[in-house]
């Protein structure tokens, strides 16, 4: 989709530091980590948000997912324990309305969050 900067990674034109790609998605690190492990996982396709998932997409969500505890064995968090959080809509402060899971990692967390 024109315009959208997760859209833009996809594509190459954008330089992030990836960690994983294949077909149908894509894991790079955070540009503004917020612990010692963040990681952003996306399908390729453009999903603005889970409010936009239909039932065509579960297997890249299952992908993402075992992507996540790939990324999560090899970040070396598997044992200490991580996050994957997709944050939906303002309340929940989504910023890129292109769908994409946190996999945090690497330091104790609070909950509930903030
Ligand atoms: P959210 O606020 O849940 O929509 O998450 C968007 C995330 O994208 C934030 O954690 C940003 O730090 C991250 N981000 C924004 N631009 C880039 C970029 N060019 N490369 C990597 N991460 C980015
Ligand atoms: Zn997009």
């Amino acid at each position: 989709m024109a315009d959208c900067l997760f859209c833009g990674i996809a594509d190459g034109k954008i330089k992030v530091n990836l960690v994983y790609q294949d077909d149908a998605v894509l894991a790079f690190k955070d540009i503004s980590p917020k612990a010692p492990v963040h990681i952003l996982i996306i399908p390729r396709k453009h999903i603005a948000s889970v409010l936009d998932l239909d039932s065509s997409d579960g297997a890249v969500i299952g992908q993402i997912f075992q992507v996540a505890g790939r990324l999560a064995r090899e970040q070396g968090v598997a044992d200490s324990g991580f996050r994957v959080v997709a944050n939906s809509g303002a309340d929940a402060g989504q910023s890129v309305f292109h769908l994409h899971y946190h996999l945090l990692g690497g330091r104790q967390m609070a909950w509930p969050p903030g």
